[in-house]
């Protein structure tokens, strides 16, 4: 064992050359030189001044249901917070969650004591930590609907910040901008009855599985819709839906999808972007953004 995976294994878990097709939900890239799981706040704070000490890179992974990783080596340090960062705390309508949580799971546990206002998330695959990040969002309804306040870890101190101070926008929050740590949410629901939110989950779920190629993986919406209009809508126009590269597909059920159906590399499903955005570009003077990240492109 290096001398850097003993001192990170005093603050946690950490795993060698793990591939990001185990780390991501698109199930394509290359290999991390580490994945660390710190046991708790103190040994993250540790863990990073171990990175930052010894010149190792690291970045914050959730459940890497957003991310689009190259298919070159990592030699930095993944962390995550979903192995030990996972408990919530029910105070009347206030739920306080760790960001390891796992949105679905949250919004299952809110339905059944009888609160409302997570059911648009009972289909996000994403972690508290992750889906902060993003401001992840259906049905007219996002993250920032609900949060009152979040737990960063910035210059070295843990703090709770509000929500203005995360400047929500569709997709998008202060995170996206500044290297802070999300630690943990404070989110406030409403009292609602169990068994109309049970329903109201459920014709959520119907509706996932009639319009996205659940049954291959992807990481959900590739491009962040235009304004005034649908990115899949452009995707249509310029002929896209079901182009291939590989085993690298837009999905014919939904075109604002790219699926992996088996081996598709990293490299296939960033020349199907370039292509749908210089196309878009070149058709409707229309700038695709993503909303899916790249990490770990040169
Ligand atoms: C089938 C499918 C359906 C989806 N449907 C939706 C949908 O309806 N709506 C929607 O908005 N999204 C959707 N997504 C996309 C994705 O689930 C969301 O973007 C989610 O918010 C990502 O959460 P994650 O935990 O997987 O984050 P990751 O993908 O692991 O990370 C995303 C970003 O967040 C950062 N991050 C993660 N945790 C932390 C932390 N603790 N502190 C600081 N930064 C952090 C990472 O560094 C990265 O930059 C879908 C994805 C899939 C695969």
């Amino acid at each position: 064992m290096s001398e850097f995976m003993e001192k990170v294994a005093q603050f946690g878990d950490i795993e060698e050359n793990v591939s990001f097709r185990k780390l991501t939900t698109l199930k394509v890239g290359g290999t991390a030189r580490y994945v660390i799981y710190p046991n708790n706040e103190f040994c993250l704070e540790s863990i990073i001044d171990i990175c930052h000490d010894e010149g190792v890179d690291f970045k914050m992974f959730g459940n890497g249901s957003n991310m689009l990783c190259s298919d070159d080596f990592y030699d930095g340090a993944i962390i995550k917070l979903g192995r030990y960062f996972n408990k919530v705390y029910y105070n009347d309508y206030e739920i306080t969650a760790q960001a390891g949580c796992s949105v679905i799971n949250l919004a299952y546990e809110a339905m059944k004591k009888g609160m409302s206002g997570l059911e648009f998330a009972s289909g996000i695959p994403g972690t508290i930590g992750g889906c902060v990040f993003m401001n992840a969002g259906a049905y007219k309804s996002s993250m920032s609907d609900i949060i009152t306040e979040v737990q960063v870890y910035r210059n070295e101190t843990t703090e709770w910040i509000s929500a203005e101070e995360c400047e929500f926008g569709y997709r998008t929050s202060v995170f996206q901008k500044k290297p802070w740590i999300i630690t943990a949410v404070k989110m406030v629901l409403k009292p609602g009855k169990r068994e109309d939110i049970e329903e109201l989950m459920k014709d959520r779920q119907a509706r996932r599985f009639a319009t996205q190629p659940l049954e291959f993986p992807s990481a959900g919406s590739v491009f962040r819709n235009p304004e005034n209009g649908f990115s899949w809508k452009y995707i249509d126009m310029i002929g896209y839906r079901g182009m291939k590269y590989g085993h690298a597909c837009v999905s014919q059920k939904h075109s604002n999808f790219i699926v992996n159906e088996g081996e598709a590399t990293a490299s296939d499903i960033n020349r199907l972007i370039n292509d749908i955005q210089d196309k878009v570009r070149e058709a409707y003077d229309v700038e695709l953004i993503l909303e899916v990240e790249k990490f770990n492109w040169k």
